[in-house]
């Protein structure tokens, strides 16, 4: 059963059911409120009649009797043997009727005819001293017309408020389902065109527009993940060309003539383990820059920003043997992804180290609540004219300067990637001939 029908269905039978069930409920008391007050008036009669009956004299209990009698009704006097000592009636209908009590309470109701007929008995003692009970019947026409009626409004009043409940029940399932209909039609549509449509996030604060957030925010990432596979698949395709080729060729050049001459075997093999280690270098950047945008890769943690820059500070010097500075406050602690602020202090401080001789300083600072990091070198410098391509895929400077250090022109893309998972700005201020400096700023909590 579709949605919608299923909030249809259940709405209008739940409220059917309420309706009803007040309609049966107020229908009973009301009967029960009628009857009641028809017999204590027979019982009132009664009382009346019996007190008479007490002191006159049999003879003229028939008189009296008649005198009591209610319109439409009966009055019988049974003995303590039932043997019916008398019996007087108002209404022929209930001429031989019985009118026996059922004992379930203080008054009977019994159909006579298709009339209902309330009966009341009380005992009571006789002049001539004998115990007998005293039987009132009495038909209810105006009660069974008036409980015809109340029926009759009550059915009505119930289909009446059926109707609004039934364009209620129609409008909620088409509010309900509508937004789920969409959603469905453009998961369908960009399942078939292999895009990555978003919906209408409409203006309401309710779960159905969270549902759209959730569903644009998975399609936003979606999206930038195939962009991003794209991408890696063409850079890597584009990029490894070169190696591979050069690989290649020196391998043939090597297979023709490199077991003769020792000069041209050295120099393929020179040439194939640089392309190869380049290859890596390549790939291993590439892979980084792929996986950088999946923010469920990021783990912030309360961190010492401190002891993450001894980190990567100190295997570098003692690899190079260069003077590598860190200036700042003893402990710093801010939210960041200890792994992923590693990695970016890594690649500005190798490029550092690449593109300059002297001594690099990473200096700390923590301003009101954000934290700033940069690293500076007293190199070469950055042209102005290259600064706004820098964190560009593949960008590099100067073609001299590179082909010495090696490199893949891959390493600020990712660094600016990195930061931008952290929730850094990454910038640059170079001057040629007196250095550069990269600068990482970001929230020292990220709550705030
Ligand atoms: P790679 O270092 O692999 O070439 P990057 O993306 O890390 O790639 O750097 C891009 C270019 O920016 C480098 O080729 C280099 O010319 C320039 N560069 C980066 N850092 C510095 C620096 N500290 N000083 C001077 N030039 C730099």
């Amino acid at each position: 059963m579709k949605l919608r029908t299923r909030i249809h269905v259940f709405t209008t039978l739940l409220m059917f059911l309420i309706l009803a069930g007040l309609s049966i409920g107020i229908y009973f008391l009301f009967e029960k409120m009628m009857y009641e007050r028809q017999a204590d008036q027979l019982l009132a009669r009664g009382e009346d009649l019996t007190a008479e009956l007490n002191h006159i004299a049999p003879t003229n209990a028939n008189m009296v009797i008649r005198a009591y009698m209610p319109p439409d009704g009966a009055l019988l006097i049974v003995g303590a043997d039932g043997r019916v000592i008398r019996e007087v009636e108002s209404d022929k209908r209930l001429r031989g009727f019985p009118a026996e009590p059922d004992g379930s309470g203080p008054y009977t109701v019994s159909d006579v005819d298709g009339m209902p007929a309330v009966t009341v008995a009380m005992p009571f003692i006789s002049a001539g001293g004998e115990v007998a009970e005293l039987r009132i019947t009495q038909l209810a026409d105006d009660i069974a017309g008036q409980l015809a009626t109340l029926r009759l409004i009550l059915i009505g009043l119930t289909a009446a408020a059926m109707i609004p409940v039934i364009v209620s029940s129609v409008a909620l399932g088409r509010i309900v389902t509508r937004p789920i209909n969409v959603l469905t039609g453009t998961m369908r549509e960009n399942r078939e065109k292999g895009a990555y449509e978003k919906i209408d996030e409409g203006r309401g604060k309710d779960e159905l527009h969270e549902m759209a957030l959730a569903y644009n925010d998975m399609m936003d990432q979606l999206g930038r993940n195939y962009e991003k596979q794209e991408r890696f698949v063409s850079d890597a395709s584009h990029e490894l060309k070169t190696p591979i080729t050069v690989i290649e060729s020196y391998s043939r050049l090597l297979k023709r003539r490199g077991f003769d001459d020792r000069n041209i075997a050295n120099e393929a093999v020179d040439a194939i383990l640089s392309q190869a280690i380049r290859m890596k270098d390549l790939t291993a950047q590439l892979l980084d820059l792929a996986r950088s945008d999946q923010s469920a890769a990021y783990h912030f943690k309360q961190a010492d920003i401190r002891g993450i820059a001894e980190e990567t500070v100190s295997p570098m010097r003692q690899a190079y043997g260069r003077d590598f500075g860190i200036e700042g406050p003893d402990k710093l602690i801010a939210d960041t992804d200890p792994d992923k602020l590693r990695q970016l202090l890594f690649i500005l401080l190798d490029n550092a180290r690449k593109y300059s001789d002297g001594a690099v300083r990473l200096t700390m600072e923590e301003k009101e609540d954000r934290v700033e990091l940069s690293v500076a070198d007293h190199g070469p410098g950055i042209p102005e004219a290259d600064l706004p391509h820098l964190f560009d895929r593949f960008y590099r400077v100067d073609s001299d300067r590179n082909r010495k250090t090696g490199g893949t022109g891959l390493g600020l893309a990712l660094a600016k990637e990195i930061a931008e998972g952290l929730g850094a700005e990454l910038s640059v201020e170079s001057v040629v001939g007196v250095g550069t400096v990269f600068r990482i700023v970001f929230p020292s909590n990220r709550q705030s």
